[in-house]
């Protein structure tokens, strides 16, 4: 699973991630060639099949330089349908991610946000998670494990939380250690940019050096990267930004009795102003 945010050398999200960004395809060869770092190290710890889906909403990968032995998964955004147009079914053994980001309001995060910028916070049965929880839980409903993650620092350390033992590296590092959760959504996607970087070129040796050892350290031992599902049932609920105005954005409930993909893909049901002042 790719992301566009957090890859060494993108900067912002304005002009990096955005289709009218100045420095869109430089952000889309930089994610690219650290895909491909990682999709070498797991073939030369013996993976047969790499398939490499696209997450950023809008792509964030140059498929004509993408690794030849990796099969490009995009995404059908703007409606998903999870699990996200991965395809992942009982087939795969292990999930990895590269250019992951934490989760909206993570201190220390650089461009952190769930799903868009609007989102104030993310809970799953009260417990906040963020766009590598979504995926991740994802693949431990089907039995996939998750094994390596690159992404910025306060990203790495959300996987390790979650997943303990999971390879990681670390591309870049926030500065920014305000949560802005008094932001906009518009003043949220401009926030959080402040970064020190590692040289792309080293990221992507780190990279494809680590990934290589999680495959490894995965074949060896069958719990590496293993997550159970909180149990069911399931309630997830998104609360977005304010408005310009100070009004409190609108919050959403999706539920679901026993599978956490049927959640994602469940119809949310808006909560009224009235309800969500009584929570
Ligand atoms: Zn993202």
């Amino acid at each position: 699973m790719t992301d566009l945010e957090a890859v060494a050398g993108v900067r912002d999200s304005l002009d990096w991630c955005y289709p009218t960004g100045r420095y869109y395809d430089t952000a889309k060869e930089l994610l690219t060639l650290e895909t491909n770092a990682a999709v070498e190290g797991f073939l030369a710890a013996g993976a047969n099949r790499v398939v490499v889906c696209d997450g950023h909403g809008w792509g964030g990968l140059m498929p004509e330089k993408l690794h030849p032995r990796a099969e490009w998964v995009s995404g059908p955004y703007p409606h998903l349908v999870y699990p996200e147009g991965l395809g992942m079914d009982r087939s795969f053994d292990v999930m990895a991610w590269v250019g992951q980001h934490a989760m909206a309001g993570a201190p220390g995060g650089h461009l952190t946000h769930t799903g868009s910028f609007g989102v104030l916070e993310m809970t799953l049965n009260g417990v906040p998670i963020g766009e590598m929880a979504r995926c991740a839980y994802m693949g431990a409903e089907l039995g996939i494990r998750s094994i390596f993650l690159s992404g910025d620092r306060a990203g790495c350390e959300e996987a390790q939380a979650l997943v303990p033992g999971i390879e990681t590296v670390s591309v870049k590092e926030g500065l920014s250690f305000y949560q802005g959760l008094d932001l906009t959504a518009e003043d949220a996607e401009k926030a959080f940019t402040a970064a020190r970087h590692l040289s792309p070129q080293v990221a992507r040796e780190r990279i494809r050096e680590r990934a290589e050892r999680a495959l490894r350290r995965a074949q060896e031992d069958p719990a590496m990267g293993r997550l159970e599902c909180p149990s069911a049932p399931y309630t997830l609920k998104t609360v977005f930004r304010r408005d310009k105005a100070g009004r409190p954005g609108p919050v959403y409930i999706n539920t679901h009795p026993d599978s956490f993909i049927g959640l994602l893909n469940a119809k949310g049901e808006r909560q009224s102003a009235e309800e969500s002042d009584e929570k």
